[in-house]
């Protein structure tokens, strides 16, 4: 019987500390904690003692199978399952699991994409337990989450680079740290995602080749309703939707989610969920758990759950908001102003630093969530603009302002503010009117970066962030380090840095044009609107100089992800290129000529009824139909021309620059009159179901 005592159920299918605890000998427990906490290396015996007992553990909870669970640079995880059962010699079979086979995995990995990083004839990459991530259940198999590595020790995933960047964080907050006497003995980022999707009924969404093939619509009118009326937002949840978010919540619960708030978001079938935040890497694991179980959760209750940035025009897409900070093993938020002025000095140091990171490295930020979906949401108006920005709210921005020139902070007492010596005044940590338009908000003790999209992993945003702050705190602490008046130093320093990065921070609408205008022409910001623009600047000099000294990447595993996400942008438009022409010329067309004929017969016979018969409606909507379909034949033509000629392009940057000049406003051309077909064609003709009956299916 399933348990429904959701402390009981959560974390059942998870081998976590409690589980470690009271299976394991104090000894192998004590050292698994060392590796877990301090990334120490574990030795072959320890982890021969936590196989067994994993194995044991997973047995008892159903598992016949394990698996190294890995996240390709595909953007989704990769399993292959193996049987714990080896033959015993009396011809039966003994349950099986080493040590080795929990420390390293050689799965196939040659189909996976490696940006040229991996030759043919070295295909075996291999996977490596990443103990940090507790190992759990899912359809009777154990999964033992894993990094994937080229034999030659190159990054094939997204775990990697993310361990390697919380490395450089917590060595330079380390040092940062040891200058104001805080004790630490490690200092982790930690992430809270929160996730938006959208419900569509199975049935209605099996008759869209277009969901299909590339998760959204590549055609449809605006339906009467959209979400103009906002009765959506926070509105009462369908039962239907309700018992799958009842569903989804035990199924996350017994994997040791935190899933905590859901509600209905600003589209009709759209809805959000959100965790209460973990450790970056565990966070990411969860995220990419959480994403695969809604849809398995969605299925079973007869609906697909779409996970696509824009899967409808004219109504919100959906995002993913990465909601972030920074702390110690010994319980400091360090983005959390402090009771004391050293603790309040401390805290706009690192305050500081994530104002630099996110000036200095803009485009790696952008970068990060540059996706072929992506594209359609940054700057449309319903999600942060493509440019960089950071809010800070009106009282840390007085505050910043009081340092910066040197004067009082009014409403604290009469002189000027001195770090390290006045304390900081308290300010409230409302979040109500924090502005929502921003890409990059602080909210009190945390940051949050909007401009993730919904299908996003949030380890690629992630890695840079962290990568970026450490070389911030990495500048910082070479030169109080050398400083003869700590304080001194560090009041200068904190007024420099955020007097030469003013020009990132700004509270204003991120909406309106106006910002777009400021941004890019007086304050020099960068506006990289599609991922054709923004992948390429993963090589600058800069930004490569900046990875590869904190040992995030290497240079070849930069050119690779570079190579493997703009094709990735050109793969995905090419398929939604190719539904577009098959549903063109396979139905919409024919639909129409049908439609057509029905009208001109209808024409012909009233007419020979009668001379004085006018036939308005069946004459004018021929004639306007007639000409959209000559435009429509001439532009699926024109896009079938296209995607011929972009096969022949000999590089990805090139591919992809003419996806974003010629593809997409060809394929936007096309969509346009096919559109308008579709408001003057008798429903009955049209082949596939509507904007209403998708966005409202879900009852
Ligand atoms: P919103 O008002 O933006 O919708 P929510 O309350 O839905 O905010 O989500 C906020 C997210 O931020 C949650 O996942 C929460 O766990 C996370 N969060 C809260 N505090 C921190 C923190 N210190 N570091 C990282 N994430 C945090
Ligand atoms: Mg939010």
């Amino acid at each position: 019987m399933e348990k429904q005592n959701v402390p009981e159920l959560f974390g059942s299918l998870v081998f976590n500390d409690k589980v470690m605890r009271a299976r394991l000998s104090s000894d192998v427990y004590a050292s698994l904690r060392e590796t877990i906490d301090k990334n120490v290396k574990l030795d072959e015996s320890v982890a021969d003692a936590v196989a067994e007992e994993m194995k044991n553990w997973a047995i008892e909870n159903g598992a016949t199978h394990f698996t190294h669970w890995f996240q390709p640079l595909t953007g989704v995880t990769a399993e292959k399952h193996d049987s714990f059962i080896s033959p015993s010699p009396d011809s039966g079979v003994l349950m099986e699991f080493s040590g080795k086979e929990l420390i390293k995995g050689e799965p196939d990995a040659s189909s996976f994409p490696s940006g040229g990083l991996r030759a043919t004839f070295e295909a075996r990459g291999y996977t490596a337990w990443d103990p940090t991530s507790y190992a759990f259940i899912k359809d009777h198999t154990l999964c033992i989450p894993t990094a994937f590595c080229s034999y030659s020790g190159e990054a094939l995933d997204k775990k990697t680079p993310l361990l390697r960047s919380m490395q450089a964080i917590n060595k330079q907050a380390l040092r940062i740290l040891k200058l104001f006497g805080t004790e630490a003995n490690y200092v982790r980022t930690s992430v809270g995602p929160e996730q938006e999707y959208f419900l569509v009924d199975k049935e209605v969404f099996d008759k869209r080749p277009d969901l299909i093939y590339t998760g959204r619509t590549l055609f449809g009118a605006m339906p009467p309703k959209g979400q103009e009326m906002d009765d959506h937002y926070f509105g009462v949840i369908k039962p239907r939707v309700s018992e799958f978010m009842e569903d989804l919540n035990k199924e996350l619960w017994k994997l040791g989610i935190l899933a905590k708030t859901e509600h209905n978001e600003v589209a009709p079938a759209q809805h959000e969920l959100a965790p209460i935040y973990s450790t970056t890497n565990v966070a990411t694991d969860s995220n990419q758990l959480m994403m695969e179980i809604m849809k398995k959760v969605a299925s079973r209750h007869g609906m697909v759950c779409l996970l696509h940035e824009k899967p409808f025009a004219g109504v919100n897409g959906s995002g993913k908001h990465n909601n972030w900070s920074i702390g110690t093993d010994t319980g400091i938020n360090l983005l959390s102003p402090g009771k004391t002025p050293y603790e309040n000095a401390q805290f706009l140091l690192f305050l500081s630093a994530v104002i630099q990171a996110v000036d200095d490295y803009q485009d790696l930020l952008r970068l990060s969530v540059a996706t072929a979906g992506n594209d359609h949401r940054l700057g449309a108006n319903e999600a942060p603009p493509a440019i960089i920005s950071i809010f800070l709210g009106d009282e840390l921005s007085a505050i910043l302002d009081a340092i910066r020139n040197d004067k009082p902070y009014e409403g604290t007492e009469d002189v000027v503010m001195k770090l390290g010596v006045h304390s900081l005044p308290r300010f409230s940590r409302d979040t109500t009117d924090r502005n929502r338009t921003s890409p990059f908000a602080f909210t009190g003790n945390k940051f949050e970066f909007r401009s993730l999209g919904s299908s996003n992993s949030i380890a690629c945003c992630n890695i840079m962030l962290n990568a970026a702050v450490a070389e911030s705190l990495k500048q910082y602490a070479d030169e109080l380090e050398k400083a003869d008046d700590f304080e001194a130093a560090l009041h200068e320093l904190i007024k420099r840095v955020i007097t030469e990065h003013q020009r990132i921070l700004f509270d204003g609408n991120g909406y309106g044009e106006e910002w777009v205008k400021e941004a890019t022409e007086v304050r020099g910001l960068s506006n990289l609107k599609t991922t054709a623009d923004a992948m390429p600047h993963l090589l600058d000099e800069k930004n490569k100089k900046m990875l590869i000294e904190h040992k995030v990447f290497t240079e070849s595993e930069l050119n690779s992800r570079c190579e493997i996400m703009l094709e990735n942008y050109v793969k995905t438009v090419n398929i939604e290129g190719l539904t577009m022409v098959n549903m063109v010329r396979k139905n919409y067309l024919p639909a129409i000529e049908r439609y057509l004929y029905r009208l001109s017969q209808t024409t012909v016979l009233m007419k020979q009824v009668s001379e004085k018969v006018k036939c308005k409606y069946e004459v004018s909507t021929m004639e306007r139909l007639s000409e959209l379909t000559d435009s429509i034949m001439d532009s699926v033509t024109d896009l079938e021309d296209a995607l011929a000629k972009f096969k022949t392009l000999e590089n990805v940057f090139k591919s992809s620059a003419f996806v974003r000049d010629e593809l997409l406003p060809k394929m936007d051309t096309l969509r346009k009159y096919v559109d308008e077909a579709e408001m003057l064609t008798s429903q009955r003709d049209w082949p596939f179901p509507s904007y209403g009956q998708l966005l409202f299916s879900v009852n």
